[in-house]
């Protein structure tokens, strides 16, 4: 098993990776459950099916346990989805003893955390990531809901008590959410730990090479990039917007597609790090050359070029409405080279321009 602790200003906490560590949970937690007066188990109905009744069975001993689970999809992260489980906690008396268990992917993790952040103006919960992009969501605090009007618009900063990362669970995970989160993966590594990266490029040449035991030293290695940066730069008010690296144009990808799975958040990500490593080079701020790491993206069936059937204005006026763009500027977080990024605000002329011809091929 793999540990590290997360630091935050007012608290720290761990994050232990593991194979079958649910098993462990009631252990693993410790003197945090002796005071719980209460668990609820909020999961969606995939990850409910397949790991529910066992965490349930895992943590009756100890205090009671009820699940309550919304339908699968980024369609559950609904003002709809989170009264219904504010009803579920109110009804089934949950106090500020309490404590959430988030078992599922970034889906359930924010709605359960925004649940917990929010319910008698919060309570303790702790994230059980079920996917691999869940590496990114379960660490840091962010936590919260869409509205029809945009993504994420209403959250709250909320820190879990412990992050219980069973890679067992993995194995049941499809091929394409295995894609989509190791982007995250990828992006972690060039902004901040060019020896992961070097590794990464030298180990992993399909994606059937992340599913192997080493995924949990991979793991442990990404989210040492998250932890770190939350850790200078909890509330966003500097460097975590370089964990926005590839979301520029990625977000506008996803947003412009209409987020109705034609394309994944990893790979609208990967086209858009790509696109911001020639940026870089185009812009002269970086002079390394971006064709290896094109085609290691590339083997990886990664788009490495924004889809042409979006027209670039379009992109770009998704990209003003980004709640990351201020004053309708748009905002590009590029490369000197790995480990070196730096946030640009590009006038959009140019980024037209560049756009255009990156389409082009
Ligand atoms: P997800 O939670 O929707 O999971 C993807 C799919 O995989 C779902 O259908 C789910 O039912 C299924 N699934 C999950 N675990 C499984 C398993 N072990 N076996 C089989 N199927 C399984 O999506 P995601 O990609 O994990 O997360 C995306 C969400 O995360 C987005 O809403 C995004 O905004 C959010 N996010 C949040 C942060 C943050 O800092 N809070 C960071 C990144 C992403
Ligand atoms: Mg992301």
């Amino acid at each position: 098993m793999k540990q590290l602790t997360i630091n935050t200003s007012n608290q720290s906490y761990p994050v232990y990776i593991g194979n079958n560590i649910l098993e462990e949970a009631p252990d693993l937690l410790g003197s945090f459950l002796d005071d719980k007066s209460k668990a609820l188990i909020i999961s969606d109905t995939n990850v409910s099916e397949l790991y529910g009744d066992k965490l349930k069975r895992i943590l009756e001993p100890i205090l009671p346990v009820s699940i309550i689970t919304v339908p699968n999809g980024e369609h559950s992260k609904s003002m709809a989805s989170y009264e219904k489980l504010l009803t579920a906690c109110i009804e089934q008396g949950l106090d500020r003893q309490s404590v959430i268990f988030a078992l599922g992917g970034g889906v359930i993790g924010d709605l359960a955390g925004f649940s917990a952040a929010t319910y008698m103006r919060g309570i303790p919960f702790v994230q059980v990531p079920t996917t691999l992009l869940a590496h990114d969501s379960s660490v840091g605090g962010k936590t919260g809901i869409n509205h029809p009007l945009g993504k994420n618009l209403i959250g709250a900063f909320h820190q879990p008590s412990a992050v219980l990362y069973d890679t067992g669970t993995l194995t049941t995970l499809p091929d394409e959410e295995w894609r989509s989160g190791f982007a995250e993966m990828i992006k972690h590594a060039y902004i901040q730990d060019p020896d992961f990266l070097h590794w990464l490029k030298e180990n992993v040449k399909t994606i059937a090479d992340i599913k192997t035991d080493k995924i949990r030293q991979f793991l442990k290695r990404s989210i040492a990039v998250k932890a770190e940066i939350v850790k200078e730069d909890e509330r966003e008010a500097g460097i975590r917007a370089f964990l926005n690296f590839g979301h520029t144009l990625g977000h506008a990808l996803e947003k412009t597609s209409g987020y109705d799975g034609q394309i994944t958040h990893g790979e609208a990500v990967a086209a858009g790090m790509v696109f911001a490593m020639r940026l870089s080079n185009e812009l002269g701020i970086s002079a390394w050359n971006v064709s290896e790491e094109i085609n290691w993206l590339k083997s990886l069936n990664y788009p490495v070029e924004a889809p042409s059937q979006y027209s670039a204005q379009k992109l770009i006026n998704a990209m003003k409405k980004d709640k990351k763009a201020s004053a309708g500027n748009i905002k590009f977080v590029l490369l000197k080279e790995p480990g070196r990024p730096l946030l640009y605000t590009i006038d959009e002329k140019l980024l037209i321009e560049l756009l255009t011809n990156d389409q082009r091929g």
